[in-house]
């Protein structure tokens, strides 16, 4: 494959999709992009997985060319978006080192994905979870203070293709997301929504997050998917949140296959 070294000249991109409105964008120059996202995702992987480990120096630019069999430009483009996600840190004189784990931007999804995946003691799984119960709860209140009525008929129809769905895990999975999105949707949060919204999708990749639930886990699941709703629409906020919340940790500790201490 021929990377080229040399960035071509910036183009100028005219985007007229959004409402009308013209806007010049300067558009990227050409960019291996591909190969870097590679490149970064392997890296992402050693350095989570704890093969590159914190405080050690990730191998020289010609050592990583060789590893990778890709250019000095595709390893600085890698090198340049672990540094974004405050996975390396480039320091004169001492090389680029692995930065410890409080600094990692775990919301960027490569390593969230990866922290999920390398999660042996499932701490990351436990935190996201509160985060869900903490987010979620807020918004199914907030949702049942300001839902209009055509706003609760939309939540309705997910809930009713989740009662559907509840002898196939798969479609169960997708069907639970859509209603717990369109909870959230309701409540107008957009950041809490969208803080959600990329830790599920990564999350949902694990099979150590989402378990094997068995017909009456999903049945369970969905008398309490019905009891949110019902607060919901009687405008009971309070009560709303708590059925949010008992749903939440109630279906982890179903699926969660040992206890843990309580933390
Ligand atoms: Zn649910």
């Amino acid at each position: 494959m021929v990377v080229p070294e040399e960035p071509t000249p910036a183009r100028v991109v005219t985007a007229a999709a959004h409402g009308g409105t013209e806007a010049q964008l300067r558009a990227w120059p050409r960019r291996p992009a591909r190969l870097a996202t590679a490149v970064v995702e392997d890296l992402v992987d050693r350095i989570v997985g704890g093969e590159l480990a914190v405080g050690s120096a990730l191998p020289t630019e010609p050592v990583l060319c060789e590893m990778f069999g890709v250019s000095r430009t595709v390893v600085r483009e890698a090198v340049k978006s672990l540094e974004g996600m405050r996975l390396v840190r480039a320091q004169q004189g001492l090389g680029t080192r692995v930065r410890s784990v409080e600094d990692w931007d775990l919301l960027s999804p490569v390593v969230l994905s990866a922290s999920v995946r390398h999660d042996a003691e499932r701490s990351i799984l436990e935190d996201l979870i509160s985060v869900r119960r903490a987010l979620e709860s807020q918004m199914a209140a907030e949702a049942s203070r300001s839902a209009t009525e055509a706003q609760l008929g939309h939540i309705e129809e997910t809930l009713s293709k989740l009662l559907a769905e509840d002898h196939d895990t798969a479609r169960f999975f997708r069907a639970d997301l859509a209603f717990h999105d369109a909870i959230m949707e309701v409540s107008g949060n957009r950041f809490g929504r969208a803080v959600i919204r990329t830790v599920n999708t990564e999350a949902f990749r694990s099979l150590r997050y989402i378990g094997e639930p068995t017909l009456e886990d999903m049945r369970q699941s969905n008398r309490e998917h019905q009891e949110i709703f019902k607060r919901l629409r009687a405008r009971q906020d309070a009560k709303a949140a708590q059925a949010m919340d008992q749903h939440i940790i109630e279906s982890w500790l179903k699926r969660r296959p040992q206890v843990l201490p309580h933390r």
